[in-house]
């Protein structure tokens, strides 16, 4: 099973292929805390903490 990566970018969390599917930076790391499916980006105040406003998968912290 291939290692879920997270995005140092944008947070997305994605298991295949090198780039981000979301911003397609290179800058992605296996090492992230949290993970959080964002369903309404528009009505989920986590979703704005972070700065997301697309649907999916994310990590609360990469490093
Ligand atoms: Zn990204």
């Amino acid at each position: 099973m291939a290692k879920d990566k997270a995005c140092k970018v944008c947070n997305r969390i994605f298991e295949t292929g090198e780039k981000c599917p979301e911003c397609e930076s290179k800058e992605n790391t296996e090492g992230f805390k949290g993970r959080i499916v964002i369903l309404n980006p528009e009505k989920s105040e986590i979703a704005q903490k972070l700065n997301i406003n697309k649907k999916g998968n994310f990590a609360i912290k990469t490093r």
